[in-house]
């Protein structure tokens, strides 16, 4: 299999997807149904979200992104959250991982869970990072276009960005961002501060009123204008506000591979059509 490294050393633009665990009992099941559809798309590597805390099915993260790469060939990025980690249950992740073959790890400190205690040994994902880097997988990290939602400043959350680098992250992956134009600025500013890894950027489809608000107060992201036109314009009809959601997407995916970009990761939502549709626009641009 190959690191997220020397794919970005080798392909000209890495598409790549992000999926979360499938919910329910058959997680692994659903995975591998939904696989099989991503992986004729032939996609740079997936990246399979875990749940801070464990809920939800975030334990089956590692047991997925192993059967991607085992069966279908495709490199896989497992995610890891540290924010109630004990230095005993990195390790343990660390043994599971490597047992199973995984290469590539998305270090993330994971949200506030609330009433849930705070790690002691790891405040931050830098300080993660290292451990993994040590353990030796290639190690990925989260990038904030518009900053994190709980940083004071643009400039806090680039210099944060700057001590994920120096901890020896190898690329970043961004968060979802809805103008281009915010994406360019945080381009410069990273370039400014001196980050010189890859950055592949992360792009959701909006797809209904709810989701779009959802993502709006989790991570700050801000509404052009143009997407609230979208909204008010498809109010009433589910489905084409869908399409127009996808084809938003589609354009912003387009610009940002015109605009040279290291690399674009679509957040597909376990939607084989939202990452068909992604990757049949950059191809249709030339790229
Ligand atoms: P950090 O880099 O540790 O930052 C957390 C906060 O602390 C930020 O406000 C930052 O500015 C601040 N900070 C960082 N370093 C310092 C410092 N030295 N001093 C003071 N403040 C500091 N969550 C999940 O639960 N599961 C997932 O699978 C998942 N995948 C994600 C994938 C991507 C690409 C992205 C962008 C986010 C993902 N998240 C996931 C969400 C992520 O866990 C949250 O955004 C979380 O709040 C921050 O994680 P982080 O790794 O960026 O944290």
């Amino acid at each position: 299999m190959s690191t997220v490294t020397s794919i970005f050393e080798t392909q000209k633009l890495p598409v790549s997807f992000e999926i979360f665990p499938p919910k329910g009992d058959l997680t692994l099941t659903a995975a591998r149904t939904m696989a099989a559809e991503l992986a004729e798309l032939a996609p740079s590597f997936i990246s399979v979200t875990c749940s801070a805390g464990g809920s939800g099915n975030g334990s089956a993260t590692p047991a997925i992104a192993a059967m991607i790469s085992d069966e279908f060939d495709v490199p896989t990025v497992a995610h890891l959250t540290c924010i109630n980690a004990s230095s005993q249950s990195i390790a343990d992740a660390i043994f599971d991982m490597r047992e199973r073959g995984i290469e590539n790890v998305l270090a993330l400190r994971g949200d506030v869970v609330a009433g849930s205690e705070p790690s002691k040994a790891f405040s931050f994902a830098k300080d993660l990072i290292p451990v993994l880097a040590d353990a030796g997988f290639c190690v990925g990290a989260a990038a904030y276009p518009e900053g994190h939602i709980a940083c004071e400043s643009d400039a806090a959350s680039i210099e944060h960005l700057k001590m994920k680098q120096d901890a020896g992250a190898s690329f970043l992956v961004t968060q979802l961002c809805f103008d281009n134009e915010r994406i360019y600025r945080f381009m410069d500013a990273a370039d400014r501060a001196g980050i010189t890894l890859p950055i592949t950027h992360g792009i959701m489809p909006f797809m209904s009123k709810d989701q779009i608000s959802r993502m709006v107060f989790m991570c700050g992201a801000s509404l052009p204008s143009a997407i609230i036109k979208l909204l008010a314009k498809y109010e009433n009809d589910a489905e084409a506000l869908k399409q127009a959601g996808i084809e938003y997407a589609c354009g912003q995916l387009v610009d940002l591979a015109k605009h040279g970009v290291d690399g674009l990761h679509v957040y597909c939502m376990n939607k084989p059509e939202v990452a068909r549709a992604a990757v049949a626009a950059v191809r249709a641009a030339g790229f």
